[in-house]
């Protein structure tokens, strides 16, 4: 590794031109650090606007430092969702045990963060949307990579040439599939689907989880406030992935029907609002495992690269991490080559401890048997009384080399 200080790339002294393609979680804060790092950057999102929705995420260990140096730590805790009771539910939703999150979580009390995923995408975006220039309604048609740098067509008809490409376009990443080919070679099935959505809070919750489970079924709602809706998540086992559901929101919802037919608790009420949601997300749960992630002048960052499934709950963290991790790489290295290697060889461990949590993760949220579901409310009744637990040493696993260095 050479540190050069300034970002840039073959032809020395000039500025690297950057696209990122994605402006979720790792798109902007990876645009934040480059172009803090000297680069100009462009960042193209084929929604309108950043996107909203989705189910609350985590920020917790390595990635609140990364936060922290971003400066948006205050705003992220003003977001904070400050939850106080995880109560879990039998199938006739008599209730099995009642704990603090933050103990089946791992998390740390004052630290780590929980926020919804639209306050962290529009705080992320906010902070560089005046330093970068943003691409919404468009994404990449096709990427031709030479010695002088990526030839980009845009679906919208626009071309333009830039020295490096960053895949930052989700689990499904089309960056991956058109460099690596089809999502199969390295998407890493768990065998579940889930939906989520916003529905009326007629319960009564505030600031509380609860979750309902029957063997390989798993409803939950999440009061994150007050609010007059909560967020609500139906998971199901489902060996083979139900492909023609996958494009078809039509086809996701009478696929939930007939899975949580004849279900207990509230499930009946949630399964009728799903029918109303306009904020549906529906997708498998699955993880990203890549031997490389990058090739050429074009890299991945994030879920595009290494999605560890939403059961990990350290979906944003790995992002933010990366994402920071690879800006550094870039900013310390004159050679794309080597500041990719650098990158990978710096977060792969990070990753693979915490893709690794995904059979905690599963165990508590959706066991599949009787037998798995007993194990797992024995072991919450006995954490019914606990006021704190260890946090998992994988969120802090990395430890982040000093700040992205400025030209
Ligand atoms: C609307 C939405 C809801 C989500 N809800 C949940 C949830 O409830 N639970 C959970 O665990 N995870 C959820 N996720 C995933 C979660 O945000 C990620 O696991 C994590 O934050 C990693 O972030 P990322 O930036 O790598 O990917 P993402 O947050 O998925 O961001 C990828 C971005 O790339 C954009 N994009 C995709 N394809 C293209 C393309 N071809 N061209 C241009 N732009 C493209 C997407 O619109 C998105 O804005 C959701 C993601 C989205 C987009």
């Amino acid at each position: 590794m050479t540190p050069t200080g300034p970002s840039t790339d073959v032809t020395a002294g000039t500025k690297r031109d950057v696209l990122i393609c994605g402006a979720g979680i790792a798109g902007p804060a990876l645009a934040y650090w480059l172009h803090r790092a000297g680069c100009a950057v462009t960042v193209v999102e084929k929604a309108g606007s950043p996107r909203d929705g989705g189910y609350p995420i985590d920020v917790r260990g390595t990635a609140t430092e990364v936060v922290r140096r971003m400066g948006i730590l205050p705003q992220l805790r003003e977001a904070h969702i400050d939850s106080r009771r995880c109560t879990f539910l039998d199938a006739d939703g008599g209730t099995v045990a009642s704990v603090v999150p933050r103990v089946v979580a791992g998390a740390v009390e004052g630290r780590d963060l929980e926020v919804r995923r639209g306050d962290l995408v529009a705080i992320l975006h906010a902070v560089v949307r005046d330093d970068v220039e943003f691409l919404f309604g468009d994404s990449i048609d096709t990427l031709d990579q030479s010695e002088r740098g990526v030839d980009v067509a845009f679906r919208s008809g626009r071309r333009r040439t830039f020295d490096l490409v960053v895949g930052a376009d989700g689990m499904h990443s089309a960056t991956r599939t058109s460099l690596f080919g089809p999502e199969e070679r390295f998407h890493r099935p768990l065998g579940h689907c889930f939906a989520v959505f916003t529905m009326p809070n007629t319960f009564g919750l505030s600031h509380e989880l609860v979750l309902w489970n029957t063997p390989g079924r798993a409803a939950a709602l999440y009061a994150v406030g007050d609010d007059a809706e909560l967020h609500a998540l139906l998971a199901f086992h489902r060996p083979h992935p139900p492909v023609d559901a996958l494009r078809d929101p039509g086809a996701q919802r009478d696929l939930v029907a007939r899975v949580f037919a004849g279900a207990g608790w509230e499930v009946p009420g949630m399964v009728g609002a799903l029918r109303d949601a306009d904020d549906l997300f529906f997708d498998t749960a699955g993880q990203i495992r890549m031997p490389h992630w990058s090739s050429g002048r074009v890299a991945l960052v994030g879920d595009a690269a290494y999605a560890p499934s939403f059961l990990t709950g350290q979906g944003s963290s790995l992002a933010l991490v990366g994402a920071y991790m690879l800006a550094h790489a870039l900013a310390t290295n004159r050679d794309h080559t080597a500041a990719f290697a650098a990158y990978e060889r710096g977060v792969r461990p990070f990753v693979a401890m915490n893709q690794a949590l995904v059979d905690n993760g599963a165990a508590t949220l959706l066991p599949l048997t009787a037998r798995a579901l007993e194990r797992r409310n024995t072991l919450l009744r006995a954490l019914d009384t606990m006021p704190t637990a260890p946090a998992r040493p994988a969120y802090s696993a990395l430890a982040l080399p000093g700040s992205v260095p400025m030209p």
